[in-house]
């Protein structure tokens, strides 16, 4: 992170990227790359979210990238609990009522996808807000 304005150093093309099945080093205008669906995936860019980049040096690792994705499901409290945690982080520490409309504002999610978030998250043994620090 940090105050990057989104322009890499290197002129575009040049910089190589790891192939994900195989780790080959490849040129960025010859790898060979696919979005997926996944609900996991949330960066920093929210254009991207729910959407992961798969990369690879060949097409037959690019397909078996890609089956790995075929069947693992799309669910959208996933999706919204990672959208849910980055605002967090984004915000920082605050009173917990302004935090949570913050959150609304950021993520554009309404109060009952914000519940179903939380419950999904803790379904799987985390929170969205965690302990508070003091
Ligand atoms: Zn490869």
């Amino acid at each position: 992170m940090g105050d990057s304005d989104g322009k890499a150093a290197a002129a575009p093309g040049d910089v190589p990227d790891l192939c994900d099945v195989c780790g080959a080093l490849v040129p960025r205008r010859r790898l060979e790359v696919l979005r997926v669906p996944d609900s996991s995936a949330v960066t920093m860019d929210a254009r991207f979210d729910g959407e992961r980049l798969l990369r690879a040096c060949c097409e037959p690792h690019l397909v078996q990238l890609a089956a790995g994705y075929q069947h693992r499901p799309f669910v959208a409290e996933e999706l919204w609990s990672e959208q849910i945690v980055r605002a967090v982080r984004l915000l920082g520490p605050m009173d917990e009522e302004e935090l949570y409309e913050r959150v609304i504002a950021l993520t554009g999610l309404d109060e009952e996808q914000l519940m179903r978030a939380a419950a999904w998250r803790e379904d799987h043994g985390s929170h969205l807000y965690g302990p508070a620090p003091s």
